[in-house]
């Protein structure tokens, strides 16, 4: 099967965009049994953060897309982290200055700065004059005595044959008209951007890169470098970009749309992906509520279009309304998430009068799957929306007097339905008793009795039907909420 890779720099943490990145990689993967490997890429020392390479493992695991080979996995290519690679790069550099496709560079920074700034004066963009490419050995070999700081760079051919890109199909880009010889290897060592990821891409057997749109510039020069390697270069395809609604830029600055952010929110890793890829292409077409599995199975690398994918984030609780549902309805699932409600229950309502009963786990789950299909996210269950769930409400027999002059009545007719051995507390049944009871007051009218009803079972006047409270709560604390209200 193929091998694809997923490369982030970790300079922070993962974001969407990132994301459907690493998704379409992983998905191509998936359904073409290959293998998806997540490279590090961190040669830029100084961007580089503690910590965040173990991140944006962590979060492609919770999202479901791990890979298959990692720093943290291993596998048979590694190491996996770019600065754990050096002596490749170096073996590179090594390869490529003894064929001449290299050069070591002695110009200083001030040399580059003065070509930079001279440039600028002449409202061009800057770039190298090559002045190191017609360095004799000789001279090479004295500044070296002389201990003079060296990068190596490389020698940029003209005459680019062009490539098929997957999404944008045929390309070329005359780098060395646009650009002066880049810097493959830095003073310190260290290999930059471009050399690292030829050499990886081929020594870790990458069949196929999938990657952001803003490299399908640069990918010419790595053409150029796999030619002087001797190298069979892998397929391209980049990926447009995913951009607000509104066109602007997905900022990684923009603190909500990293993944932990969500994942805190609660959210669900399948609205996560779901989300990502309705909003581009890759699909035949969009369909809302997609499983992983699904995706799998009907993702199309060749659908991908170069339209921008706009990401409309206010749409985010509709997909984890369907994929909580989801969740609720699958057995497994349901159990994890019977857990989690009851430990949120707990922190919210804890220090309140609760009836322990609430937390017991078929109350729980009663209450998801009663509620299944209404909610976006679990946390709703424990909104003041849903207090009446987890604690008795106090209502006055006053307030529920505003509603009907029968409250007596009235009540004493639910007791009774709630008290009748033979009742049946399915909602079809009790909307039924319901109808019944109202015929039996004087003058109430219906929707005031399920008004009255629902303010003294719920303390609210709006909220789920009269009919769905009474099989949530049960008929033994239906009963008990109608005496206190009457007491
Ligand atoms: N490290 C690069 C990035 O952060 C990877 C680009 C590539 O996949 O070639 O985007």
């Amino acid at each position: 099967g193929p091998r694809v890779r997923f490369g982030p720099s970790p300079t922070g943490r993962l974001h969407l965009g990132g994301l459907r990145t690493a998704l379409c990689n992983f998905l191509f993967a998936r359904q073409r049994r290959g293998a998806f490997v997540l490279r590090i890429e961190d040669t830029d020392r100084r961007r580089a953060l503690r910590g965040a390479a173990d991140g944006i493992e962590d979060v492609l695991e919770w999202a479901g897309v791990a890979p298959d080979e990692s720093p943290r996995r291993g596998g048979a290519f590694g190491p996996y982290r770019q600065s754990q690679r050096l002596h490749l790069y170096r073996q590179a550099c090594d390869v490529l200055l003894d064929r001449g496709a290299a050069y070591r560079c002695f110009c200083t920074p001030q040399r580059l700065q003065l070509l930079k700034k001279e440039a600028l004066r002449n409202q061009q963009t800057p770039r190298y004059d090559n002045r190191c490419r017609h360095l004799t050995p000789k001279e090479v070999a004295e500044k070296l005595s002389q201990g003079l700081d060296w990068v190596v760079r490389f020698r940029l051919e003209r005459g680019v044959e062009p490539f098929q890109d997957l999404v944008y199909g045929w390309n070329k880009h005359e780098v060395a008209e646009v650009e002066g010889d880049p810097v493959i290897l830095k003073g310190d060592g260290f290999p930059t951007y471009h050399l690292a990821n030829v050499v990886d891409d081929h020594y870790m057997a990458i069949s196929h890169v999938l990657r952001g749109t803003e490299w399908l510039t640069s990918t010419s020069k790595h053409l150029l470098l796999y030619k002087a390697f001797g190298w069979d270069p892998p397929q391209f395809g980049h990926l447009p970009l995913l951009l607000n609604k509104d066109g602007a830029k997905l900022s990684k600055r923009q603190g909500d749309v990293f993944l932990e952010r969500f994942a805190q929110d609660g959210y669900l890793p399948e609205a996560l992906l779901d989300i990502i890829t309705n909003c581009g292409s890759g699909f035949a077409e969009k369909q809302m509520g997609r499983t992983l599995e699904e995706l799998i199975s009907q993702f199309e690398i060749g659908r991908i279009t170069t339209h921008s994918a706009l990401l409309d984030l206010e749409m985010l609780p509709e997909f984890n309304r369907v994929h909580l549902a989801r969740h609720i309805e699958n057995d497994e699932l349901r159990q994890k998430l019977i857990r989690e409600l009851q430990s949120l229950v707990e922190r919210v309502y804890g220090d309140q009068q609760m009836d322990k009963e609430v937390l017991e786990k078929e109350y729980v789950e009663q209450v998801l799957l009663m509620r299944k299909g209404h909610i976006s996210l679990l946390k709703d269950l424990v909104s003041c929306d849903y207090a009446y769930l987890w604690v008795r409400p106090s209502v006055s027999r006053e307030q529920l007097q505003t509603l009907s002059a029968e409250v007596d009545d009235i009540g004493k007719l639910v007791l009774g339905l709630m008290e009748r051995p033979t009742a049946v507390f399915t909602m079809e049944e009790l909307n039924k008793d319901l109808r019944n009871l109202q015929k039996q007051t004087r003058e109430t009218k219906y929707s005031s009795m399920m008004k009255l009803l629902r303010l003294a079972l719920s303390g609210q006047q709006h909220g789920p039907s009269v009919a769905e409270m009474m099989v949530t709560l049960g008929p033994r604390e239906v009963c008990g909420r109608i005496h206190k209200a009457l007491s």
